[in-house]
């Protein structure tokens, strides 16, 4: 078989979201599992929709999450360029090959025609399409009315009887009656190819063997086929990823909040899970682990494991995922990826030793790096107490515990986790307690909140001086 070719094509028209992030990943999982290339090609032919930035946001995207290319824009490789601006003189050629074959035609229709045709079929309740009307055109005739100056566009002449068949790896047999399959502009005004055909134009040039992408595509297939099949090209194998869900079902939008790669960074969740969440989103591996690397994943990857039914995006999960990594991954790195929350929130982390060990030790009661220095603020100031913590610890039982533990941590001689857990064992033996009468005054005291690290590791922390400090002050 020959060599596995895939490629990610996105049109630069706004911040990469996750849906955009799947695509790629499965791309690049793919190829990588079957010793193929990955191929980025950015579709910049709608110079109106092309938003400032979106290009850059994709490629650091791409690059902060691990899905190199092999061949693309500043890359190079055998088919550069990969950009489409700086493609445009090729697809022009193939649209007059179509004219040529008759699989296209010219279509000299004004805006304000097309509209009115739009409302009638609207209120016919009829699909939205073009009429037809240039298609009996003489190409003689046409030809003239170009050469004059006279406004047009190229439309591909989609057979209207009968339906498209064709294979899909994810929903195998897929039929879409032609009556459904608009006469597609290929060729604008402006004399810019649209994405149908220049995208089947370079899928056919960079010799991708594999198209993966969205569902919203698989309508436009039959289009992209009719192109292959009239230029006598081979098309590629057809694999449409599930739409992804919100979790009442409804299709993922900008409606319903910032999908963004950007905005989810942004509130703290790790590269490490939003691969691995993303990768969940229509896919499963054969075992059922949940947790997987971006490496584990190119070694299991199988389209055979693509679902075809949506995929919901289960925030929850995320959350649950995005606050393992948090926990298991290494502290440095968290706490390097933690850094710009706390600089934001106002901290000085500028004692290093310390801000390590305050992400350490809060880590683990959060799902989210922006939720970090809310959590760790103690380690800068312990809070004042609430009323209900003053109570708590104004109670009998409350004040043997400091008394207690005050005295035996004076008497200490080597401040380790391993003696001050001892201390805390024997406080709860000699004086019968424990649960909430135990360890909630020992939090408040050195903590302020009821929650919070384990003892004996935030008491290493803050070292047996400033331990007893904030014990004895809250003895009466
Ligand atoms: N440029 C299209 C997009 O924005 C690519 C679709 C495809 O992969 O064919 O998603």
């Amino acid at each position: 078989m020959s060599e596995v070719r895939v490629r990610f094509a996105p049109s630069p028209t706004g911040m990469l979201h996750l849906g955009g992030l799947r695509t790629a990943l499965y791309n690049f999982a793919f190829a990588r599992s079957q010793g193929g290339k990955f191929i980025l090609r950015l579709e910049d032919t709608d110079k109106k929709r092309t938003v400032e930035g979106a290009a850059e946001d994709l490629f650091n995207t791409l690059q902060l999450h691990g899905i190199k290319f092999d061949e693309g824009p500043g890359k190079g490789g055998k088919f550069k360029p990969y950009v489409q601006s700086q493609r445009l003189e090729i697809y022009n050629d193939y649209a007059m090959e179509l004219i040529e074959k008759g699989a296209a035609y010219y279509c000299f229709c004004s805006a304000k025609r097309l509209d009115e045709i739009r409302a009638v079929q609207r209120e016919n309740k009829e699909p939205i399409k073009y009429d037809g009307l240039c298609r009996a055109m003489d190409i003689e005739e046409a030809e003239k009315r170009v050469a004059a100056g006279e406004s047009y566009v190229i439309r591909l002449k989609m057979p209207q009887e009968g339906s498209f068949v064709f294979y899909d790896k994810v929903r195998d047999k897929v039929e879409i009656p032609a009556q459904q399959l608009d006469d597609q502009v290929i060729v604008k005004a402006d004399g810019f190819p649209t994405y149908h055909l220049a995208a089947t134009v370079d899928d056919h040039l960079m010799e991708i063997t594999h198209v993966l992408r969205g569902e919203e595509w698989l309508s436009s297939t039959p289009k992209h086929i009719f192109i292959y099949e009239s230029l006598g090209w081979k098309p590629p194998k057809w694999v449409h990823l599930p739409l992804i869900l919100n979790e009442d079902k409804s299709k993922l939008s900008k409606r319903h909040g910032d999908f963004s790669v950007a905005a989810f960074r942004k509130k703290g969740y790790l590269r490490e899970a939003l691969i691995n969440f993303v990768a969940l989103l229509g896919w499963h591996p054969k075992s059922d682990i949940e947790l997987f690397s971006l490496e584990e994943l190119c070694t299991g990857f199988s389209l055979k494991q693509i679902g075809k039914a949506g995929a919901v995006f289960d925030m929850t999960k995320l959350d649950w995922m995005n606050g393992q990594y948090l926990r298991n991954l290494d502290n440095t790195y968290i706490a390097a990826e933690a850094k710009l929350f706390f600089l934001e929130a106002g901290f000085d982390i500028s004692d290093n030793d310390h801000y390590q060990h305050a992400v350490n030790l809060t880590r683990n009661y959060v799902s989210r790096l922006e939720e970090l220095p809310e959590q760790a603020k103690v380690f800068w100031q312990i809070p004042e107490l609430s009323e209900e913590g003053i109570e708590i610890m104004a109670q009998e039982s409350s004040q043997s515990v400091c008394r207690y533990l005050v005295e035996e941590f004076t008497e200490l001689d080597e401040w380790t986790q391993e003696n001050v857990s001892d201390c805390v064992k024997s406080c709860m033996q000699d004086l019968e307690l424990k649960g909430k009468q135990l360890f909630f005054p020992i939090r408040l005291a050195l903590y302020g909140d009821t929650k919070g690290p384990d003892i004996p590791r935030l008491t290493e922390v803050w070292g047996k001086e400033k331990t007893i400090t904030n014990l004895k002050k809250w003895i009466k």
